[in-house]
């Protein structure tokens, strides 16, 4: 499965029953947009057109939307922009969604290697602890004699 780089918009009054990959449906009638997801997992991604959701530009040739697309609800958890019919992945894909999760896997991060070096680090202590008590053996051994 290729991911799809290129989405083409077509004006509609209404959903169509099928939609078609790589389309991008807008219907100012219903002020919503329309596409199936382009990392082509076939789930429809409805992009209502308002001021609290996304806003649609039409520069008379191709189709902007913004924000971005964040289909965290989904398996895929694609995430990627519309801009001038032409889809931008966001590099992040594997996170889970926005920010938070990012935040939540970065603080993750410290704790697991902050568990493997204090593994390392008593591994290491052990080692001086035997080390030492040898010492302290050969330096009685010494004092003995
Ligand atoms: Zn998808």
């Amino acid at each position: 499965m290729t991911r799809q780089t290129i989405i083409e918009h077509r004006f509609v009054d209404s959903a169509p029953d099928v939609l078609d990959d790589g389309v991008l449906y807008v219907s100012i009638r219903y002020a919503t947009a329309l596409h199936l997801c382009p990392c082509r997992c076939g789930s429809e991604v409805v992009t209502p057109i308002s001021r609290k959701g996304w806003s649609l530009t039409f520069d008379g040739v191709s189709v902007t939307l913004h924000p971005s697309v964040g289909n965290w609800n989904y398996p895929c958890r694609s995430h990627y922009w519309i801009r001038l019919n032409r889809i931008e992945w966001a590099k992040d894909r594997s996170h889970d969604g926005p920010d938070r999760h990012q935040g939540s896997a970065s603080a993750a991060g410290p704790t697991a290697s902050g568990r493997q070096h204090q593994h390392l680090g008593s591994a290491v202590v052990n080692k001086v602890r035997r080390l030492a008590g040898t010492v302290r053996v050969w330096l009685r051994r010494h004092a003995r004699r």
